[in-house]
């Protein structure tokens, strides 16, 4: 009875009235899907059999399945096995998990255990970068640019710009020979305005895979030293790019050895495949206790009314892994593992592409590290792999090597082949 009367009354409300009570969104326009995520949702909807999604960066077995690494399983065990409780973590998350993850970035060499430093439990590398983001937006008037390599992770852009800063980039790429523009990255660091902040990306570099050298890492940090930039390390594939995390972590801590009060995030989406648990942390270097104290507590202003306080089932696993011994060094051969088959499948995907006959150079695609492949293919034959092949990757020619198993790599080199040639 009640609802036919409000039937009744909302029929007699004026067509205008009408409008307004039911059309709060009505000024809203469709926004474009997500570069990465909306690739997985039309590769889902697509009926072809042989379809294949090389988009996103999450790792899978050589049968194309996602792999949860032993370690996490037994170590989600063993927290199991403590019956914890599920009360809140600290506003800066758990602090062993903190501790842990400092020590896996920069190790344990006396010039790192004396520093001072702050570092936050994070919702994973993403949540780092934001959280960065909105403080250097806050407490770094110096600077309201962050230069990102070009290219960077697609996600760079929004995440710097969502914190208030501007962004600008610095020459990473040689497109010509898929190279690191060494020149090109050094003349850029040394003409942008004095203390800049600058992102670099630790190892694997997101979207190109080509990464600094030693020697590289030496010049830019003594480039960055004389122009009093700011340093901030991206680190999300500690471990993924080489199988060794003193090697991925080699540029990193010279930076650090060479003073620069830089900031670090971290994830550990890759290296520990615990993508969807959202574990990861971010760390500043300070220049004494003092400054250390201060800025964890407008880390902490910053963070209570944005989530109030991170997730804890990642942090514990994480912990769990980096404190146990047995766990620690299982770990190490997964690593090796993850790294090791995707060095095989850029060998099976560059000598497929020798074998369909390609006489272009994609010796890159070996040179390259980490998890993607920046195959150097235009926005035109990337569409057609998707439209002809149902191959679907991102429209910058990226390819996420860990999607790449012995079932499809024949027909992925086929069919890049077909619209390379
Ligand atoms: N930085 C870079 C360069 C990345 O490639 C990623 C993951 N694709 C991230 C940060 C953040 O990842 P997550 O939020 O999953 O930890």
């Amino acid at each position: 009875m009640a609802m036919r009367g409000l039937m009744h009354v909302s029929k007699l409300l004026p067509a205008t009235a009408r409008v307004r009570v039911s059309s709060f969104w009505s000024g809203v326009e469709t926004g474009p899907p997500d570069a990465i995520f909306g690739l997985v949702e039309a590769h889902k909807k697509d009926p072809r059999p042989n379809k294949v999604s090389l988009a996103i960066g999450a790792y899978r077995d050589d049968q194309g399945k996602p792999w949860v690494l032993p370690t996490v399983r037994k170590a989600e065990q063993r927290i199991v096995d403590k019956n914890l409780d599920k009360e809140y973590a600290g506003i800066m998350g758990y602090e062993s998990f903190c501790k842990e993850a400092y020590k896996l970035a920069f190790g344990e060499d006396d010039n790192f255990k004396n520093n001072s430093y702050v570092t936050t439990q994070t919702v994973s590398g993403t949540g780092a970068l934001r959280l960065a983001g909105m403080f250097l937006n806050k407490f770094y008037p110096e600077a309201k640019t962050i230069y990102l390599p070009n290219p960077s992770w697609p996600n760079h852009n929004p995440v710097f710009k969502q914190s208030g800063l501007e962004v600008k980039s610095y020459r990473h790429c040689n497109f010509q020979n898929m190279t690191f523009d060494a020149a090109g990255c050094y003349d850029d660091l040394r003409s942008i305005p004095n203390k800049s902040m600058v992102l670099f990306h630790a190892c694997a570099h997101n979207p190109t895979g080509i990464d600094l050298s030693l020697d590289h890492w030496a010049e830019v940090s003594k480039i960055c030293k004389e122009k009093n930039h700011l340093v901030f390390v991206d680190m999300a594939y500690q471990g993924f790019a080489t199988g060794d995390l003193e090697k991925d972590s080699a540029g990193l801590r010279l930076l650090a050895k060479d003073g620069h009060k830089l900031v670090l995030c971290q994830s550990f989406s890759k290296n520990m495949g615990l993508y969807g648990e959202r574990c990861g942390a971010m760390t500043f270097l300070t220049e004494s206790e003092s400054e250390a104290k201060a800025v964890e507590s407008q880390i902490k202003i910053i963070i209570r009314p944005l989530y109030s306080n991170p997730p804890i089932t990642g942090a514990r696993i994480a912990t769990e892994i980096l404190t146990s011994p047995d766990l620690y060094s299982e770990w190490l051969d997964e690593l090796k593992a993850m790294a090791g088959r995707i060095f095989e499948m850029r060998g099976k995907l560059q000598q497929g592409l020798i074998n369909e006959g390609s006489t272009r150079d994609w010796s890159f695609i070996h040179t390259q590290i980490g998890m993607f492949c920046y195959s150097g293919m235009n926005q035109e034959q990337v569409k057609r792999l998707q439209d002809e092949y149902g191959i679907y990757m991102t429209k910058d020619g990226r390819i996420s090597m860990v999607s790449l198993s012995s079932n499809n790599i024949g027909y992925v080199a086929k069919s890049m082949h077909e619209v390379t040639k």
